[in-house]
């Protein structure tokens, strides 16, 4: 089978000169669990973000299912971001308007969530909504307004949204960055749980390893730009995470529990300092 998506050479050099993206070449399989990790700053967002080209690259294509998509405008470039999902690390919901709202306005792809005021759902659209929360186990919250949840649940919520639009491939930008440990392995589980049942390809990027480990099928690691790792999860002995995240990272577990609080936030607050010290985190 010819991947899912293939990326050529892909740069990106932001206006402000930061090289964000380095001759970056992959070839991704149908199926994959996919998750990106490296520090701050190594390129994990504006990599995600060029593939359904929320952000433009300076050179090099992307290729999903045979498409250019670097190259693809107006109604084109529409049907090909409809079959590719994304979730945010914020959400990214209308935060006063109901779950339900916010899931249906998924079948609206790319256009404006302003358009959803003149969308009327067919019952279709209202069965897949119902279908879709309760995938992610919330259809009790259907008629709660989004910011009423918390964040876990806010995030299962993005999750129903893009699996409106049926995509083939789902991005997401560091989905578990503001959740607890627990929480974001719940989170974890349902994007596990679509790419295993329904076939969907999942890239996802991680601030853990831990997290990379327990879920991925393929790990790939970024460095200033460039790919630094590109294999099994279980291949990343203790002279490639260095290699990674530098000589003086130190691997932390994210544990199951509420009872290991601290970990995200140290861990997270550990590899952001490394990332300033690295000279990686420019002004945006
Ligand atoms: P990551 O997701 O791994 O943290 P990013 O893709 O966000 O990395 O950032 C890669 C590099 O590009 C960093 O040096 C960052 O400061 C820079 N960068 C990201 N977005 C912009 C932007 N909009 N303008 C200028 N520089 C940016």
């Amino acid at each position: 089978m010819p991947p899912i998506l293939q990326l050529k050479d892909i740069t990106k050099t932001y206006p402000s000169g930061t090289r964000a993206l380095d001759g970056i070449s992959l070839d991704i399989q149908r199926g994959e669990f996919v998750v990106l990790i490296g520090l701050s700053g190594s390129g994990k967002s504006t990599l995600l973000r060029c593939i359904n080209r929320l952000i433009d690259p300076t050179s090099g294509t992307v290729v999903f299912d045979g498409i250019d998509v670097t190259r693809a405008r107006g109604a084109e470039l529409r049907r090909i971001r409809r079959r590719i999902g994304m979730i945010f690390q914020q959400f990214n919901l209308v935060r006063r308007a109901s779950v339900f709202g916010n899931v249906l306005a998924g079948r609206l792809g790319s256009r404006p969530i302003w358009r959803t005021v003149f969308f009327r759902p067919t019952p279709d659209d209202l069965e897949a909504v119902f279908e879709n929360l309760g995938r992610v186990g919330i259809v009790d919250k259907a008629f709660v307004r989004a910011d009423q949840l918390s964040g876990g649940q806010q995030q299962r919520v993005g999750i129903a949204r893009a699996l409106m639009q049926g995509p083939e491939l789902m991005l997401a930008d560091e989905p578990v960055a503001s959740l607890d440990p627990a929480t974001s392995h719940s989170v974890m589980k349902y994007l596990e749980e679509i790419n295993k049942k329904d076939g969907i390809t999942v890239i996802c990027s991680l601030h853990f390893l831990s997290l990379a480990r327990r879920y991925g099928t393929r790990v790939i690691a970024l460095k200033g730009g460039k790919v630094a790792y590109d294999g099994l999860p279980a291949n990343i002995d203790e002279r490639r995470f260095k290699e990674i995240y530098g000589e003086d990272a130190v691997e932390v577990e994210i544990g199951l529990g509420p009872q290991e609080p601290q970990g995200l936030t140290a861990n997270q607050a550990a590899l952001d300092a490394l990332a300033q010290d690295a000279g990686h985190m420019d002004a945006r």
